[in-house]
């Protein structure tokens, strides 16, 4: 049986390390982070997911706000509380929350965010500086990965790394940082198009799988030893569990978890970093304005 690299745990450690770091600029006088979500509509997921950042942003001693607007709300009205935030020099950072409604346009959105205040590399500039290596606001999810893969002492120096997905706050941006010297990994990135997948994945030391397809990675895809990270998450409905459902990830975890070496589990793996991380942007934008 895999190791089972604990998401969970270790976000506990990463979010301990922050909650520390706020004490001491509360005694020392000084404002707590904030950290801000705008979210339009009522999706469950959405509403559930922001609900989590609320509460782990007061189990840290970070104040947060919602601007919480109805799934009917013009583009004009969601830019005009963008603008809102960018000037609120008591907010650090924000997050858009997905779906949008289909009335406003992402691209115009993505511009809107301040780079400054961007806790999920959504904006272009970030984007650009994430590619070439600057400094910048890593994205939650790929950075949750990345935080995994180093405090469990996983080795990527020349290791081959395959990343299932192509997605814009997924698969690419941990393709780029998972070829930066600080990791030095050798990575391919595969999609719905690519041919022998199966093949493909079992070249890899360390499977990375972000499809948001239940189940589909079976043992058939992995190489003996190697090391899985499931970023893929899905409520699947199962008579036998009290709740009528239980949750997955895009990986077969029963299956593969019997080969590898080391594996996320799904809930408690990758999906238990992305607050961590946000925090963890959050905290890094509050320090810069002192
Ligand atoms: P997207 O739907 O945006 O992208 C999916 C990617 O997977 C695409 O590149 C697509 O290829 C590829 N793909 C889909 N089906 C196949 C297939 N059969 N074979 C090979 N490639 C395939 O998904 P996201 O990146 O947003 O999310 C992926 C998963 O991760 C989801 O389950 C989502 O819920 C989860 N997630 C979890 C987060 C967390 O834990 N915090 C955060 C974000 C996402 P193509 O480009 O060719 O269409």
């Amino acid at each position: 049986m895999a190791r089972i690299i604990d998401g969970k745990q270790i976000s506990e450690d990463i979010k301990t390390e922050i909650a520390i770091k706020v004490k001491e600029l509360l005694d020392k006088g000084l404002r707590a982070p904030h950290l801000a979500v705008v979210i339009a509509g009522d999706d469950g997921a959405a509403l559930s997911y922001v609900s989590s950042i609320e509460k782990q942003c007061k189990g840290v001693g970070f104040i947060s706000s919602v601007y919480h607007l109805s799934a009917n709300t013009t583009e004009e009205e969601f830019l005009a509380t963008i603008d809102f935030i960018n000037q609120d020099d008591e907010i650090d950072g924000y997050i858009i929350q997905m779906p949008l409604p289909k009335q406003v346009s992402i691209d115009k959105v993505t511009a809107h965010v301040s780079p400054a205040k961007d806790m999920d590399c959504f904006h272009p500039e970030n984007m650009g500086n994430l590619l070439l290596g600057k400094e910048c606001y890593l994205p939650a999810t790929p950075h949750g990965v990345i935080e995994l893969l180093k405090r469990s002492d996983i080795e990527t120096s020349g290791k081959n790394c395959v990343i299932v997905g192509r997605s814009n706050i997924v698969g690419k941006p941990l393709a780029m940082l998972m070829l930066q010297k600080s990791v030095n990994a050798t990575v391919t990135v595969c999609h719905s198009r690519t041919e022998n997948l199966p093949q493909v994945c079992r070249r890899a030391d360390i499977l990375i799988v972000a499809i948001g397809q239940p189940e589909m990675i079976t043992a058939e895809y992995v190489k003996e030893g190697a090391t899985v990270f499931d970023v893929g998450v899905h409520r699947i409905e199962d008579a036998t569990q009290p709740k009528g459902y239980r949750l997955c990830g895009d990986v077969k975890f029963d299956e593969v978890s019997k080969i590898c070496d080391a594996i996320t589990p799904v809930p408690g793996g990758t999906g238990a970093m992305t607050t961590a991380c946000l925090l963890q942007n959050t905290l890094t934008a509050r320090m810069k304005k002192l």
